[in-house]
């Protein structure tokens, strides 16, 4: 009989950043380190929303939502050197164009976003280092919406800048934004460095697909927020070589209230996005986790 893995105790472990106990093999419940922390991270993430990993008649895990709808975490397409984990297959993973256009949980879930304030690691990330820019569309859609008249009726007005923009309420980016704002807004009168930043302002949700691609943009879900639309973009930016100075000089202030909130940059891509923020907390739970692990 097929068994939920449960994630619960996992998920408290996580955020007590607790190491987690090591399971016997053969025990039906045993799931890899990197398994269980994607599914603690993801459940404290979207609470109600995740009920566990379950192996298929494969042996594959899946990702089984409340729903009953089931996502693949681990296709094995990457998985040829199962005990090589960690940067190489990492790297690997992220240099397949099919992780970006069809990634399955554990590979959207690969690359640790790296928190804090940009250094000179984070500066030069490797290329095809885009930690959560490979993204299940499954997940999102199943999350926030399938349509942008579902994914519209799950949003509330949110004040941003003397702006008022949809956001999705449902797992709390739209909550989570407001915070944001609350966060810059007491820094603003002492940093008029933040305004060619934040103004003028782009856009939270607009349904369309990425450019260049058919895979639909965060955007979609009311989940991203777009800063200056005039910062730079991958796709025409004419002088990518200044790129690592403009990710210092990006005011720490405002990523720090971003990454507080669960949101992620783009700014820290190899295929920058400087304007964009995302709503995604089950990968700061996990950079956070980490970090907290290998202290
Ligand atoms: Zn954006």
């Amino acid at each position: 009989m097929r068994r939920i893995i449960p994630g619960i105790l996992l998920a408290f472990l996580l955020l007590a950043a607790l190491p987690r106990p090591s399971l016997c093999s053969g025990e039906p419940n045993t799931l890899p380190d990197h398994a269980a922390i994607d599914l603690a991270a993801l459940q404290a993430a979207y609470p109600g929303a995740i009920k566990g990993l379950e192996r298929n008649a494969e042996g594959r895990l899946e990702l089984v939502l409340s729903t009953g709808q089931r996502l693949m975490y681990d296709d094995g397409r990457t998985d040829a050197a199962p005990a090589e984990a960690g940067p190489a297959r990492d790297r690997r993973a992220a240099d397949a164009q099919q992780n970006l256009a069809s990634p399955d949980i554990r590979t959207m879930m690969a690359q640790v976003y790296p928190l804090g304030p940009v250094d000179d690691q984070s500066a030069h990330p490797a290329p095809g280092f885009d930690p959560g820019r490979s993204r299940v569309q499954e997940l999102f859609t199943a999350l926030y919406g399938a349509s942008e008249v579902q994914v519209r009726k799950n949003c509330v007005p949110v004040r941003f800048d003397g702006h008022t923009l949809p956001a999705n309420a449902r797992f709390g980016a739209a909550q989570a934004l407001e915070r944001v704002w609350k966060r810059i807004e007491t820094l603003l009168p002492q940093h008029p460095e933040f305004l060619p930043v934040l103004r003028p302002l782009g856009e939270t949700l607009v349904w369309r697909v990425i450019a260049g691609t058919k895979r639909l943009s965060m955007h979609s879900f009311g989940i991203a927020l777009d800063v200056n639309p005039k910062l730079p973009y991958w796709r025409w930016e004419p002088h990518p070589e200044t790129i690592p100075a403009q990710c210092k000089a990006f005011p720490p202030e405002i990523l720090a209230a971003f990454e507080a909130e669960g949101f992620i940059w783009g700014g820290k891509w190899a295929s920058f996005d400087l304007m964009h923020f995302e709503y995604r907390p089950e990968l700061i739970l996990k950079a956070r986790a980490l970090a907290q692990q290998a202290r």
